[in-house]
């Protein structure tokens, strides 16, 4: 069982590092028109609630089981019950148009506590105007789109089918999951990792 887990887990961060190669590798071409304006401590799109598919999960788990305190764990596990009851009554547009009020449970201080195995839509997420991002934010007009290429759209639509195929074919749960659900519900569980490697359901099925 150790086998297939450290499988799962390798084949995850392998194919986020091949995603973050190909975002680079886009970004790198002379011909295209705008730089994209991405620094560290900028989060204004930190305020959401990412999508993940079950092997992000296992690997972001997996990374907060290693190198996070209990008492950590435990403050990530109430954070995720507090935005989760949050929403809890809310339409899925409702939560649209609150993003301001929702933070992401991994960010502090303007960064990201899990920036080496943050799931794969944060990776391509990325405008070429800052300013406009901010303007977003502080104007709550979250329907507005951030100014950015659809190529990177692309590259993660495919990583994502590639986790959801290999979740398939293994035969293990394939949902795209909140990841305020997908943290509660793997800490909730005594055994996630090997459960879900058996094809147990592990993760609530994420309605919004
Ligand atoms: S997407 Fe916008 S808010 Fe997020 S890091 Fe890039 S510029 Fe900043
Ligand atoms: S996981 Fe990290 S990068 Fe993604 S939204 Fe949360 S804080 Fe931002």
């Amino acid at each position: 069982m150790k086998h297939i887990k450290d499988n799962v887990l390798k084949r995850t961060l392998s194919e986020l590092r091949r995603m973050d190669a190909a975002i680079q590798k886009f970004l790198s071409l002379e011909t295209l028109p705008e730089p994209i304006a991405c620094k560290p401590g900028c989060h204004y799109c930190c305020f959401n609630l990412p999508m993940v598919t079950p092997p992000e999960a296992m690997l972001i788990g997996h990374y907060l089981d290693r190198a996070f305190t209990r008492r950590q764990k435990q403050t990530l596990h109430q954070r995720s019950r507090e935005i989760n009851e949050k929403i809890a009554d809310k339409q899925a547009d409702e939560i649209f148009m609150m993003r301001h009020e929702l933070p992401c449970l991994f960010l502090k201080e303007s960064m990201c506590l899990i920036y080496t195995v943050r799931p794969a839509v944060c990776r391509a997420c990325s405008s070429t105007r800052a300013a406009h991002c901010q303007l977003i934010f502080e104007t709550k007009n979250h329907r507005a789109r951030l100014p950015s290429y659809f190529q990177l759209r692309e590259i993660l639509e495919t990583v994502h089918q590639r986790f959801i195929e290999f979740c398939r074919e293994t035969g293990c749960q394939s949902d795209i999951l909140k990841l305020t659900d997908a943290v509660e519900d793997y800490f909730r569980h005594p055994n996630p990792i090997s459960a879900w490697c058996h094809g147990e359901i592990v993760f609530r099925f994420s309605y919004h």
